[in-house]
This record gives structure tokens, sequence and C-alpha cells, in this order.
């Protein structure tokens, strides 16, 4: 048996179409993968979703 609760997190890896600058966050309602998201903190580009992922933690 699990002797931890462990939960699911999903968090959305963001990636400057630009300068390549990734962002790591968590996952919101509404992101979808490859699409024009956000502005880059480091510059003026867009930040794109790169992926999306699931990410066990202990509770
Ligand atoms: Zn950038």
């Amino acid at each position: 048996m699990f002797s931890k609760k462990k939960i699911t997190m999903a968090y959305t890896v963001e990636q400057c179409t630009k300068c390549g600058m990734q962002v790591k966050r968590k996952f919101e309602e509404g992101d979808i993968l490859f699409v024009n998201t956000t502005k880059c903190v480091s510059c003026d580009g867009l930040s794109m979703i790169e992926k999306i992922f699931g990410e066990s933690v202990d509770q």
C-alpha cells in the first residue's frame, strides 16, 4: 500500500518563439498545445505552449 498520499499536478511549459525562453507554470483550464498565449518575460516575443505534463508530488 502507499504510505504517502500522492497527487498529480498538471504543468504547462511555455516557450518563447523568439528567444527560446522557457517558463514552467501550473496548468490552467483552457491551455491548448501550440497556441500563442502570453508575452515573453524577457523579450517582446510571444510564448507558445510547448508541452503540458503531469507530475506526481507528495501531499
Ligand atoms: Zn522571448
